[in-house]
């Protein structure tokens, strides 16, 4: 039975879903071989690409993700986009057992008039400029305004703010790309606004603490309406820049400048809520306000998108339709994370949400609901791969390119320096 041989398993994703997903099912299946498929060169999603650089301790988990694909029954296989490179159903028929792991990949568009000018940004695409994603490394985010507004008030729109504000020599030690420090360096942003359609007891910005909603209040209240001290007050009148939560304003349209040809400014529709608590919305009263700005980043979501005809997807929740994570209709195969739940939720959500994918896929693997026989595993996907011209990278490949890295970044005190160019990576990898 599958019991006895090895169950020949494969993740596709290597962030916080795959990785974990992962750990779960070597520490609790004694044989259990797990493949984890990548379509960058790199491990690791988010963590890499989307937590910000000012937050390093939130990247320690990179350190449990290396233990996990050091283990002898682990393997990593970068570069290969899972449903281009290689299909679902040829996974499915080469393992016991399949998860899709791969996150949320796009965005939520504003769908308003005036999004495609330039000045207008995602959120998503900032991120993965500052943060070194190859997709986005050509950005050049023009920051020569005065004024950004930041559309959407959950975590990330904190996040771009802060990247936006902070003195440049405070992220000068981080793994911020040499490119967004220089922009940023010469960045005229002196305010941010961040515009949310609802009100303070709708933010979906998380805090660690207990009762985060009400420890939330209070201290958006306590800034609200506690007069500053006296050395305060000056150090707030002397500062060079500022922000402000603009609440109950629904974008409604990207103003053009004068000659047409970028945005110079946002139409905010004025909202009250109905309905009560989170399942509160927001309904325009009809009047409009105009806030004036060179650049508008939308940070109103990620995205899933579907990897494959032959797996069912639901795009009005932008998730694989599943129970407890086992895909419907479709056996052996599993989800976990973003693309699981939606694209809500910190690393540790993830974890529980993982564990539990690969809790229900070992019960599954008892259970005798997956197919018998062995199965070959990456050696058939292998094979596959180099007849398609495919050169996958493996985790070693990966220690080379994190060496490469860190050196790169001594010089400048930096904990690395992240190689953007997946060519110049391949090169360096010999290939
Ligand atoms: P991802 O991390 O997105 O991983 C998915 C992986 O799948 C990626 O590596 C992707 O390249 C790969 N992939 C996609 N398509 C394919 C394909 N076709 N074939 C092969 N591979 C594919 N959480 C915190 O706890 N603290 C923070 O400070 C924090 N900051 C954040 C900042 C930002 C900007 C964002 C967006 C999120 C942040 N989060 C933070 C949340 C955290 O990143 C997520 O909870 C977590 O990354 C979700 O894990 P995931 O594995 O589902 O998705």
């Amino acid at each position: 039975s599958t019991q006895e041989q090895t169950p020949q398993i494969c993740v596709v994703g290597s962030g916080p879903a795959g990785f974990y997903t992962a750990q779960h099912l070597l520490k609790h299946h004694p044989r259990a071989h797990v493949d984890i498929y990548e379509k960058q060169l790199v491990p690791f999603g988010l963590v890499r690409f989307g937590v910000a650089p000012d937050h390093p301790e939130v990247k320690n988990v990179i350190n449990t993700f290396t233990q996990t694909a050091h283990s002898d029954r682990c393997a990593f296989h970068g570069n290969v986009v899972v449903g281009r490179d290689v299909t679902v159903q040829e996974l499915r028929d080469a393992y016991h057992a399949v998860v899709l792991s791969y996150g949320a990949e796009d965005h939520r568009g504003l769908e308003i008039p005036g999004e495609e000018l330039p000045g207008v940004l995602s959120a998503r695409a900032f991120v993965g400029w500052y943060n070194g994603l190859p997709e986005n490394r050509k950005l050049a985010p023009d920051l020569s305004c005065d004024t950004a507004v930041v559309l959407g008030q959950g975590n990330v729109a904190l996040d771009v703010a802060r990247i936006l504000l902070t003195p440049p020599e405070y992220l000068e030690k981080t793994d911020i790309t040499a490119a967004a420090l220089g922009a940023l360096r010469q960045s005229q942003v002196k305010t941010v606004w961040i515009v949310g359609r609802r009100g303070p007891l709708q933010v979906a910005f998380t805090i660690k603490v207990p009762r985060p909603r009400k420890r939330l209040m209070e201290l958006l209240l306590r800034a609200a309406m506690e007069k500053p001290g006296v050395a305060e007050a000056a150090r707030r009148a002397s500062a060079s820049r500022a922000w402000g939560l603009r609440f109950f304003r629904s974008p409604q349209q990207v103003l053009p400048s004068p000659d047409g040809r970028r945005a110079a400014g946002i139409r905010l529709a004025v909202t009250r809520l109905e309905g009560v608590g989170e399942a509160a919305r927001a309904v325009p009263t009809g009047d409009v306000e105009d806030l004036p700005c060179g650049l508008v980043l939308s940070s109103i979501g990620y995205k899933s998108c579907p990897i494959d005809p032959s797996v069912p997807f639901d795009p009005k929740l932008g998730v694989i339709p599943n129970v407890e994570g086992r895909v419907v209709d479709v056996p052996g195969l599993y989800c976990s994370g973003w693309v699981k739940r939606g694209p809500t939720g910190v690393i540790t959500t993830t974890m529980t949400d993982s564990f539990a994918t690969g809790h229900i896929l070992l019960q599954d693997l008892i259970a005798g609901l997956l197919p018998s026989g062995p199965r070959p595993g990456y050696a058939a996907i292998k094979a596959l791969l180099g007849s398609r011209g495919v050169w996958p990278v493996s985790f070693s490949d990966w220690e080379k390119l994190d060496a490469e890295e860190v050196s790169r970044g001594q010089g400048a005190g930096k904990p690395r320096e992240k190689l953007l160019d997946p060519q110049e990576m391949l090169w360096l990898l010999g290939h």
